[in-house]
């Protein structure tokens, strides 16, 4: 289990006492302990390559001030590296634009997308107090639209018809249109997915994306993905500016990993994490609880 890395750590530190200075063997063992500790929790390789090569960097050669010893200092260069890698506090969604304003989700099939939109607008209704619209670009998948449709009523919230026959484009039109005219505050988009990264799917989400101009958009990523996460994430970043990140499934991944990888290779923030099956489990996300759930 990823936990042990403060155990592994600790070993080390005691092994580092009466030191005046971090050497490189020191720094060389204790990277070794970082990167099994990353790996076990599921952390994309180049990501622990690179989380390392910064460790390596600002731990070599430092000296240990006042009363830390240096294994004590390397732990600390270590948890600031991953808590920095992690972003820094609880980022909440970002509403500040012209009503009504457009959050889009984009994510694979299966990822959650349509829970999470009906998870959000739950969110924004009871802790934002805003009116919110929902809306389904998916028209490959009739089930996928229904769907929208039943979580949407379940959140509380209203729910824009769209229908197979109509162009993605032409539904968000539609959508947006019918927001500004009945005065809601928030339209959310959910979009289609598919199993795989795909060239079509895309180019229509970057199309939506042209003609919605959303405040937010948000990749939607299942936590047990792990590894694979990496490229999903990297395929949607380079398609789209991702301002924020939902990591779902949370509850079944006890490793952890995803968040560090997804959020090295996006540069976006993690916002939410999706905690379970149901529409009240979404939480903020909290970087440094997590950071500290991989160190352990
Ligand atoms: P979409 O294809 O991306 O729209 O994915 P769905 O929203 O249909 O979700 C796929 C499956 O994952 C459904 O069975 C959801 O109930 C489940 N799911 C979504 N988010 C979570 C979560 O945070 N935790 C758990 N345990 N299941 C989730």
């Amino acid at each position: 289990m990823a936990s042990a890395l403060s155990d592994r750590l600790s070993r080390i530190v005691k092994e580092m006492r009466g030191q005046a200075r971090i050497t490189e063997s020191n720094v060389t063992e204790m990277m070794r302990e970082v990167r099994m500790a990353l790996l076990e929790a599921d952390v994309a390789l180049p990501v622990v390559r690179d989380f390392i090569a910064r460790v390596k960097e600002k731990a070599l050669g430092q000296e240990v001030v006042g009363s830390l010893t240096p294994g004590q200092a390397m732990v600390g260069i270590v948890n600031r590296e991953l808590a920095a890698t992690m972003g820094q506090g609880v980022a909440d969604i970002n509403l500040a634009a012209q009503p009504p304003a457009v959050i889009l989700m984009a994510g694979l099939q299966g990822a959650g997308k349509t829970t999470t939109t009906a998870k959000l607008a739950k969110h924004l209704i009871e802790k934002r107090k805003k009116k919110v619209l929902t809306v389904s670009g998916d028209v490959y998948r009739p089930a996928a639209i229904e769907q929208l449709k039943t979580v949407t009523a379940q959140a509380g919230a209203e729910w824009f018809p769209s229908t197979p026959d109509q162009k993605p484009a032409d539904i968000a039109r539609a959508a947006i249109d019918y927001a500004r005219k009945h005065y809601f505050d928030v339209l959310l988009v959910d979009t289609a997915g598919r199993l795989a990264i795909d060239e079509a799917l895309m180019r229509e989400i970057q199309e939506l994306h042209t003609i919605l101009k959303p405040v937010e958009t948000l990749f939607v990523v299942d936590a047990m993905q792990g590894q694979d996460a990496v490229n999903t994430a990297k395929a949607f970043s380079e398609a789209l500016p991702l301002t924020g990140i939902v990591l779902t499934k949370t509850d079944g991944d006890s490793r952890g990993g995803a968040a560090l990888s997804v959020r090295q290779v996006t540069g976006a923030p993690i916002k939410f994490a999706g905690v379970s099956e149901k529409l009240d489990g979404l939480e903020v996300f909290d970087a440094e609880r997590h950071a500290g759930r991989i160190l352990g």
